[in-house]
């Protein structure tokens, strides 16, 4: 039996026509003799509403409850969907989290799938030719009904993909594919034909919407191949999948951006052991999440400790580390919420050298200041004054030529 996994986002169930549209993308495999698992989102808007509406109803929403409600999104879709396929004389049914099942654990609003299981699903799939899975929605041990987080609906394709030991899960959306930036903040940006799952975890964890980041976790985990493509087009899109040489040979395959940033400074803490601990160990108690560090060379035996966190950390942080100011013996703390991050990314960077400064370089030339840096094996990340952000994507772009295709070793 070959199964294909295809999961549809939102803009894509948004109402009968793009569902009819939805269909000629799923009957396609169907009529080629294939088993179709189709995984859909909710319609667009349609989470969203939900959401608003059980914060309507209680100031802080009973976790558990509002995964029960939030989740008939996706069992609407679904129900709507194999509608159709039925009025087309298909043999099939639509499937809920729980009848699935996708075992959760419960992390009500973001928990994590522990198992699928394929067994049922197998024997689903001997008696229906097409199985709609709702996304996005599991079940916990105890039969509550969880979700997986927003965009969740990726995740349950690809662990519904690996789980059935698919040959490729196919993610349908509203763009051509993934791009090697902002479409919106560069028009030259181009679309990516193939992309390794560490170039992708990086761009999704700087905002890249178009996969949520757990799924290309999954993915990697269980080396299941990723295409992100058009519902509305019948473009090839981009693959996501294992890295391999012609990969390496590209230096920089994308610029991403996040302004969601704010920079936090601890002026003339004292340099001992200890003192990092103590300034860290708060935030993260209270689940900040810390990005760009920088300790500044000793003068006098005491330091600055300049770091980044999410700018709607930024009171929390500050209350936090201003009822510490004693224990921790800083004399002054300064925010700065108008930063934002400027990353490029790529695996070739592992084996060349260069790289970095001509980011910086052409960053120089547009007159850019640059706050802090930092570096990992396949990324460099520049933190810049928020203003520049367009200016500096739209620079680096250009300066690693990703407009005309990926840019070759020398
Ligand atoms: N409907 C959910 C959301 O809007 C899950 C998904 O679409 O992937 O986040
Ligand atoms: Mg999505």
């Amino acid at each position: 039996m070959n199964i294909v996994v295809q999961k549809f986002g939102g803009t894509s169930v948004r109402n009968l026509e793009c569902q009819c549209q939805v269909m000629q993308k799923v009957l396609r495999p169907y009529r080629e003799g294939n088993k179709v698992i189709v995984v859909l989102s909710a319609m667009s808007g349609e989470t969203n509403r939900l959401l608003s509406l059980a914060c309507e109803w209680a100031e802080c929403p009973d976790p558990a409850e509002a995964d029960s409600m939030v989740s008939t999104g996706e069992q609407i879709s679904c129900a709507l969907f194999a509608m159709l396929l039925k009025q087309q004389g298909v043999n099939c049914r639509s499937v809920l989290g729980f009848q699935a099942p996708v075992r959760t654990n419960d992390a009500f609003g973001k928990a994590r799938i522990t198992a699928i299981d394929s067994e049922s699903l197998m024997n689903m799939l001997q008696e229906y030719d097409i199985l709609v899975v709702a996304g996005f929605q599991g079940v916990t041990g105890d039969n509550r009904i969880t979700t997986l987080g927003r965009g969740g609906s990726d995740t349950s394709a690809v662990a519904l993909a690996a789980a059935l030991d698919a040959d490729v899960c196919e993610i349908y959306t509203d763009v051509p594919g993934v791009f090697t930036t902002d479409p919106n903040m560069c028009t030259d940006a181009r679309k990516i034909d193939r992309i390794a799952y560490d170039e992708m975890l990086e761009m999704a964890s700087m905002g890249a919407k178009v996969l949520q980041i757990r799924s290309v976790e999954f993915a990697k985990k269980y080396n299941v191949t990723v295409h992100v493509r058009s519902t509305f087009s019948d473009e090839q899109g981009t693959i996501v999948t294992q890295e391999d040489e012609t990969m390496e040979s590209v230096l920089v395959s994308g610029i991403a951006y996040d302004k969601d940033q704010a920079q936090i400074t601890l002026v003339h803490v004292m340099d001992k052991p200890g003192v990092s601990a103590q300034i860290f160990s708060p935030l993260a108690e209270k689940k900040i999440l810390v990005d760009m560090i920088v300790q500044n060379p000793s003068k006098d035996g005491k330091t600055d400790m300049t770091f980044t966190i999410p700018r709607a950390d930024v009171k929390q942080t500050i209350n936090t580390l201003e009822k510490l100011k004693y224990e921790i013996g800083y004399e002054e703390l300064t925010s700065d919420l108008n930063v934002s991050k400027v990353s490029i990314i790529g695996v070739g960077m592992r084996n060349h050298s260069g790289v970095a400064s001509r980011a910086f370089r052409a960053l120089a030339d547009e007159n850019i200041n640059i706050l802090m840096i930092s570096t990992s094996e396949i990324k460099v990340t520049c933190l810049i004054e928020d203003k520049y952000t367009e200016l500096a994507v739209r620079t680096l772009h250009e300066a690693f030529q990703l407009d005309k295709g990926p840019v070759e070793k020398p």
